[in-house]
């Protein structure tokens, strides 16, 4: 059996002091003021065990890696109608672009870059009748912890500052691929970035991705191929312009945000979530990449 608690602090110890963290996001002032010597690790184990270290229970804003799990709650609901207004390749591109989206007609190239994920959204505007409070609900669920919430003056923050997203709105809505109001779908987009979740409570969330579609509590909320085709999409698109970097170095499937969150995953084996605020120049924990490069090598256990 291998000893992850002994991987992890190994690993936590090496890296902890690192003086090149890169930097914590700049665009609000809720995330340029983290201390960027956070540092959590935290793996869920599918034979129930978990293994911690650092700021692993600190709550931190969970941003786009909260696109993963909207689209696991839109897809069993438009099921194979979802991929007719979102494609599944990856677009070599920054998360906020929008080149592509106007030159491929308002089809965003994946639900994890912005206009993807605002695509979802609207989905979810459509079906539900309090989306925010759905999707919040959801995530509390599949976390089974009902203390996860928004924290409302990121939300304020990200739409005072949202201008690219608004653009991205507002593109996909002259392509008819946007049916509620601009504003309403934005609302729930930044709503749910905004939420805050710890490294525990993520690895919790997403365990239903490496357990073929049950969450924790045993519930089935994807099928075994609904939750095969997020995690491909994951393991292409989760990174963005550093997607094939983070399949080359980790290789795993798995999810960042710029509050410095990553999550990963090995169906069958594990969940792990990193939280590193400083950020590379491709909007991905800086840490979090190593730390994890680090992990796969030292238990030789990715998909590959
Ligand atoms: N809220 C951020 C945005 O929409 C999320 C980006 C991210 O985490 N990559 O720009």
């Amino acid at each position: 059996m291998i000893d992850f608690q002994n991987i992890i602090e190994g690993i936590h110890k090496e890296l902890k002091d690192e003086m090149n963290r890169g930097l914590v996001a700049s665009y609000i002032p809720e995330l340029s003021n983290i201390d960027a010597q956070n540092f959590g690790i935290h793996v869920k184990h599918m034979n129930g065990k978990s293994y911690a270290i650092g700021q692993w229970n600190v709550p931190f804003s969970i941003q786009s890696i909260s696109k993963a799990l909207s689209l696991a709650l839109a897809l069993p609901i438009y099921k194979e109608s979802i991929w007719e207004r979102v494609d599944v390749e990856p677009s070599g591109n920054p998360f906020n672009h929008l080149t592509l989206l106007e030159l491929e007609n308002g089809i965003p190239r994946n639900p994890f870059i912005n206009a993807g994920a605002i695509a979802i959204a609207d989905m979810l505007v459509s079906h539900f009748d309090n989306p925010k409070q759905a999707f919040l609900e959801y995530v509390r669920d599949l976390a089974n912890d009902q203390s996860i919430t928004f924290n409302y003056d990121v939300a304020r923050s990200e739409r005072q500052t949202g201008f690219g997203n608004f653009a991205a709105a507002n593109l996909l809505k002259s392509f008819h691929n946007l049916e509620n109001d601009v504003d309403e779908v934005l609302d729930l987009y930044f709503h749910q970035c905004s939420i805050e979740m710890t490294c525990e409570q993520l690895s919790n969330a997403f365990f239903m991705f490496a357990n073929h579609g049950k969450c924790l509590q045993q519930k089935q909320h994807l099928t075994q191929s609904q939750a095969k085709r997020i995690n491909a999409i994951m393991l292409t698109c989760g990174f963005y312009d550093e997607a094939g970097e983070f399949a080359f170095e980790v290789g795993l499937p798995g999810k960042s945000g710029v509050g410095g969150g990553i999550i990963a995953l090995l169906p069958n084996h594990f969940t792990i979530t990193i939280w590193s605020p400083g950020l590379n120049e491709k909007g991905n924990s800086l840490l979090g990449m190593k730390a994890l490069e680090q992990f796969t090598t030292k238990t030789k256990l990715s998909i590959f």
